[in-house]
């Protein structure tokens, strides 16, 4: 099979693979997947750049992937999904689905309550073991026991698809901030820090699911016109390499909201001055998600009084579990609200992939979908 292969920073190569080739053990097992489209993360161009701790060189990366399957297979689901009942799935050949790319323990207390996305000792797909830049990709069994290969309705096409598991990303840490809130919200102003893919996935959530004022604060020209479009109310173009940059951020999204601040902001760029923005524009019970990783190593400094005396609560979201990819297939399945195919603005094949990697880094579009192998 053709597999484009990361061995070290700026090392990627294209190679031909025996498709049952395997770097591991969980890999020998499992189900072999034929690849309809992968979309390319931010986090493939950051271990493509830059390495990362999590990933097990030689190793393809993707971890955004729609395939179908090359084999039948039966499968019984572990924990809890979708509805609290543990049941059996048979999916046979050709059945097109989509990937949770978590592969859990099943042997730590997170994997026990069903949080698989928190496992102790998780593996992902396209990270640890190999994933959805090649022909083919081995889903291993463990990650077939949750239920992580999810069969998708007809009406969501192959690209719109690979946005199912970022989707699913983003609807868990709307769980999260709904948790703290119980559907009530006093002040629906939202800031998305970031107008990325991701950051516009968040935009279209707050819309869809509070109705809510929603800013968009990012760096962009073209990607905030594509948030325009998709409803935000305001967006907010900050210059590049500017020293006052957070100050004066914080100064624009006060004046837009009569000094009150915001209620939710979400952290979806890996620019550490997302941090001090959303600091200095929370409201009282103001809710902070961090739900983009940063850069290794980096240290924030946090008044902890501030924190105490306003009733501020600081989050984190990562991944999801199958029981939100499911969940997030139905949502984008209703074509209301969530409009998938507007993030994607560039389709590459397999043997292009430096290029779909470059368009990514460069911020050229919104997201790029490998759709040819
Ligand atoms: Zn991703
Ligand atoms: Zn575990």
């Amino acid at each position: 099979m053709h597999a484009a292969v990361f061995y070290s920073p700026n090392n990627i190569s294209l190679e031909e693979r025996d498709h049952k080739f395997s770097s591991g053990d969980n890999q020998r097992r499992g189900v072999l997947l034929r690849m309809n489209a992968c979309a390319v993360c931010g986090y493939d161009v950051n271990v493509y750049r830059n390495g990362h701790i999590k990933v097990r060189a030689p190793v393809v990366l993707g971890h955004e992937i729609c395939g179908e399957l090359a084999e039948s297979t039966s499968f019984s689901i572990a924990h809890s999904y979708p509805d609290g009942d543990v049941y059996k799935l048979d999916l046979v050949e050709g059945t097109r689905v989509v990937l949770s790319p978590v592969v859990p323990c099943m042997n730590c207390m997170y994997c026990d309550s069903g949080q698989y996305n928190l496992c102790s000792n998780l593996g992902e797909i396209g990270s640890s073991i190999d994933g959805g830049f090649a022909e083919f990709v081995r889903i291993p069994n463990n990650t077939l026991g949750i239920g992580g290969l999810i069969p998708l309705p007809d009406c969501l096409t192959n690209e719109e698809s690979t946005l199912i598991e970022p989707l699913a990303c983003c609807l868990n840490g709307f769980k999260r901030i709904n948790s703290l809130v119980n559907d009530r919200l006093e002040d629906k102003t939202f800031v998305i820090l970031g107008d990325g893919p991701i950051g516009l996935i968040h935009l279209q959530l707050a819309k869809y699911l509070y109705g809510a004022k929603v800013i968009v604060v990012g760096r962009v020209g073209h990607r905030l016109q594509a948030a325009r479009n998709m409803g935000a109310d305001f967006v907010l173009e900050l210059e590049e390499n500017k020293d006052t940059l957070p100050t004066s951020a914080i100064k624009e999204v006060l004046d837009l909201t009569d000094g009150k601040g915001t209620s939710v902001s979400i952290i979806a760029t890996p620019n550490p001055d997302a941090l001090e923005i959303a600091a200095g524009i929370a409201s009282k019970n103001s809710i902070i998600n961090i739900f983009a990783g940063m850069p290794r190593h980096l240290s924030f400094q946090l008044d902890p009084n501030w924190v105490h005396y306003n009733q501020i609560a600081l989050i984190g979201s990562f991944s999801a579990t199958p029981k939100l990819i499911h969940e997030s297939i139905t949502l984008a399945a209703k074509k209301r609200g969530i409009s998938l195919s507007s993030i994607i603005t560039h389709r590459c094949k397999l043997d292009e992939i430096y290029k779909a990697l470059e368009i990514t880094e460069e911020f050229l579009g919104l997201r790029v979908v490998i759709n040819s192998f």
